[in-house]
């Protein structure tokens, strides 16, 4: 009964905001207007002997380490979520010493996305849960880097909210830092595990709260707000777009991963620090959580991409025809198990040791590279589950990375089978 009670209210206010967001449609229709039908004069497609690109060519060989700090305090009392300024302006300043780019978050979904390259070796810098402290202490230091960086809220945790206490960031904040470029996604409404029959509190009318454990539509009811009620809440409270979901204490699973993804956040974050590739998945992306008492954390990220080939070498593209790849771009195979091979003697001297291939649907694999022939392959032993495949070759000649990729696809069955069968597996 009670858990009713607390979930009628959010309703309730997920309705009204609803409403709001109606309203707030309206001026803008002259835009939707524009975008109505205009004439279609899309040109015919000639023909063209020039090599096809669909997709502009980033540098897929770089690496992103993302970090997530808390409060920022003088005194530490909390080394798991603190860290002193004069500590984290150290930390800012070797990102800096050591050449690694500080980037947006929406330069890394813009790269992921194959929108734009980022710099070989970049780091995102991100705060947890919305403190005080973020505001007055961390972003004085990060405009002194010139960093941009974003802010993981959850909104009850604002002040004012049920969970917002004298040390929590205020709206009026939020805005200020919105209007100065800083970055503003999702942490939840309440900051709890988001798993089913996972023990949380729930706060009832009045103040007091109580702790349940909530499955079934209940647990679905209470979701909708943690993932999509806090979304809409800090898009109309602040104008913003909200693409990227922290998932408070880096906890998922499958299903939490499914309803952020369908309610709209183009990424997830944990806190399993990892370095971020372009193949990385976007739904589980790994930061490093810096805590006071384990400085090993960010000397070992760094570390991480500062041995990675990357140093700022432009990436030469170059087409996957002169390097007679077998299966050739735009061949259809008949197995799920094909053997893909390139010869890189084309690309002059290359550095063995710097010959990479990334298969679509299985990221690096360990592809066997023959100097003398110049010829690298991989024989896949594991399906490869989707129609079509791409693959990423990289290498390093005389010191130039110089890359390729192509595309070919797969459908499985009989040779020369014209009907298509359905094969009922399993
Ligand atoms: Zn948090």
């Amino acid at each position: 009964m009670i858990i009713r009670f607390a979930i009628l209210p959010l309703f309730l206010a997920l309705n009204l905001s609803m409403c709001k967001k109606q309203e707030s449609v309206s001026p803008n229709s002259q835009q939707a207007s524009a975008a109505s039908p205009t004439p279609a004069t899309v040109a015919a497609p000639v023909a063209t002997p020039v090599p096809k690109i669909t997709k502009p060519v980033v540098d897929q060989t770089a690496q992103v380490i993302i970090f997530c700090y808390h409060r920022l305090v003088d005194k530490v009392r909390y080394p798991g979520t603190e860290i002193t300024p004069a500590a984290f302006e150290a930390q800012m300043k070797e990102l800096k010493d050591r050449g690694i780019t500080v980037i947006s978050m929406q330069d890394l979904l813009a790269w992921k996305r194959g929108e734009k390259s980022i710099p070989p070796r970049s780091a995102i810098i991100t705060f947890d849960d919305g403190w005080k402290s973020q505001y007055e202490v961390a972003w004085p230091i990060m405009k002194k880097y010139g960093y941009p960086f974003t802010m993981f809220i959850y909104t009850e945790g604002v002040r004012g909210g049920s969970l917002g206490g004298g040390e929590a960031i205020t709206w009026e904040q939020l805005a200020d830092m919105r209007d100065n470029g800083v970055d503003i996604e999702g942490h939840s409404a309440t900051h709890q595990d988001l798993r089913e029959g996972h023990t949380i509190m729930i706060a009832n009318p009045g103040g007091k709260r109580t702790r349940t454990k909530l499955t079934g539509d209940q647990y679905e009811q209470w979701m909708q707000n943690e993932v999509v009620g806090s979304k809409q809440l800090l898009e109309q409270r602040l104008g913003i777009k909200v693409n990227c979901f922290a998932v408070p204490f880096g906890n998922y699973n499958e299903h939490v991963k499914e309803i952020a993804r369908n309610s709209g956040y183009e990424a997830m974050f944990t806190v399993y620090g990892q370095p971020i590739t372009f193949t990385s998945p976007m739904d589980s992306i790994g930061r490093y959580a810096i805590e006071a008492n384990k400085p090993k954390v960010f000397d070992d990220a760094v570390k991480m991409i500062a041995t990675s080939t990357g140093g700022g070498t432009a990436v030469a593209e170059v087409g996957a025809k002169d390097l007679a790849t077998q299966p050739a771009d735009g061949e259809t195979v008949r197995t799920a198990l094909p053997l893909i091979k390139a010869n890189l003697s084309a690309l002059g001297a290359i550095e063995p040791g710097s010959v990479q291939m990334r298969v679509s649907g299985l990221g690096v694999v360990p592809a066997s590279f023959d100097p003398k022939s110049g010829t690298v392959s991989y024989q896949v032993t594991q399906k490869l589950h989707e129609k079509s495949c791409s693959v990423i070759i990289s290498a390093k000649s005389e010191g130039k990375k110089v890359e390729t990729h192509w595309t070919f696809g797969i459908e499985e069955g009989p040779a020369g089978g014209t009907s298509p069968i359905p094969t009922p597996k399993k």
